[in-house]
């Protein structure tokens, strides 16, 4: 066709292009989605006529306009489809569903017990999950896929758990195709800090190439985001940091087996141990909050030490990966500006001018929704994208 720009992807991902522009969510005509692609008018018609069939497309027309008649717009249907999100952390598990911005339409949280074994927990997300499509009135037909995070190392490929150390019984479960075959939809697996990261930079940070997310609570554990988009790594352990060793943390144990990790030193956890071994009770990461929100200062003091600890590690990462934003979530973030305090005073004063000027250290915003809005976005990004698209539309 004259003026139509050869595409090396053919046919199909032109189809996919008028519709990775239009997911920004603003209206567009035909002669523009044309300028802005290359495509010619009557390949647009085609695509837009096919994605409007599939309900991904709508009319943005307003109703009623007066005057001469203006050209037909179109805008991104994020009701067109369901996505349904499993965030499974250590003692809790919030399943959601959402539309296709990743927006939470509806959820739960559980107490959960990982000891119990994959199958029941999992029982359980597809319990929670098919509840959920029915009392939103959506029919099963509009499910489009299933993002599940869990909190151990996850090889992302294959959506296995590798020895996850506080998760018996999950090594190398299946839980891709496990839940695949209950649900009969695409499923997606990652960890649970890689879908946090996603999630608080789709919500909060989307202008932000480059941002690390942090974790804080039971355990400690980072995800990057790299260019706009989440950094595996080549196995998937990319930003593991609660491992990597602190210098004065030489002979505390931690339960991956080495000594001195950042994890065994700085978590919940570990000042939950340090303040009883002091003879003040506290168990979880949630309880050193309380205690610094009564007013502990042992429990301040101590919290404080921990931003320092992690921010020793955070400084090496600022210097090797050079994020604009770095933001703190997990429990024990809720205990206020103690953490970050600890954290900005390490990270500004170990790091070179040219990474910190820019460099902003926050609180996370998502908070508690952040692994659900992850999770979705995950499945969303891998479905509606050009190759995925393809699929959906053949359907
Ligand atoms: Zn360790």
């Amino acid at each position: 066709m004259p003026g139509e720009r050869p595409h090396p992807d053919g046919l199909a991902a032109g189809r996919g292009e008028v519709f990775q522009l239009l997911r920004d969510g603003r209206p567009r005509t035909r002669a523009e989605l044309s300028a802005e692609t290359g495509l010619a008018r009557s390949t647009i018609a085609e695509r837009i006529d096919t994605l409007l069939a599939k309900g991904l497309l709508r009319s943005a027309d307003k109703a009623g306009s007066t005057g001469g008649r203006p050209p037909a717009t179109f805008t991104f249907n994020p009701q067109a489809r369901v996505v349904l999100a499993a965030d499974i952390g250590a003692t809790h598990a919030t399943v959601a569903l959402t539309d296709l911005t990743g927006d939470v339409l509806a959820a739960e949280e559980k107490k959960v017990d990982l000891a119990v074994g994959p199958r029941a927990v999992l029982g359980y997300v597809v319990e929670t999950g098919t509840a959920l499509v029915e009392r939103t009135g959506r029919a099963a037909a509009d499910l489009l896929g299933i993002g599940v995070g869990l909190p151990g190392p996850v090889e992302h490929s294959t959506g296995k758990p590798v020895i996850p150390p506080i998760m018996p019984g999950w090594d190398g479960f299946d839980v891709k195709n496990h839940l695949g075959e209950r649900l009969g939809v695409l499923t997606l697996v990652d960890n649970d800090v890689n879908l946090m990261a996603l999630g608080e930079h789709k919500a909060y940070w989307p202008d932000e190439p480059n941002m690390m997310f942090v974790k804080v609570a039971t355990g400690i554990g980072s995800g990057l985001i790299s260019d706009g988009r989440l950094h595996r790594g080549s196995a998937g352990s990319a930003g593991d940091m609660g491992h990597v060793q602190l210098p004065h943390g030489a002979d505390v144990p931690c339960s991956c087996g080495n000594l001195g990790c950042l994890e065994a030193v700085a978590s919940g956890s570990a000042i939950a141990a340090r303040l009883s071994a002091a003879g003040i009770t506290a168990e979880t990461s949630s309880d050193v909050v309380a205690l610094a929100r009564a007013g502990s200062v042992d429990a301040v003091q101590q919290i404080r030490q921990a931003g320092r600890d992690i921010g020793e590690v955070l400084a090496t990462a600022v210097s090797l990966f050079n994020p604009s934003v770095i933001v703190i979530g997990g429990s024990l973030s809720q205990a206020g500006e103690h953490l970050i305090a600890g954290v900005r005073e390490v990270v500004y004063r170990r790091s070179l001018p040219l990474a910190t000027t820019e460099l902003r250290i926050v609180q996370s915003r998502a908070g508690n929704q952040a692994g659900v809005i992850g999770a979705a976005t995950m499945v969303i990004d891998h479905a509606l994208s050009p190759f995925g698209l393809d699929a959906l539309l053949e359907r």
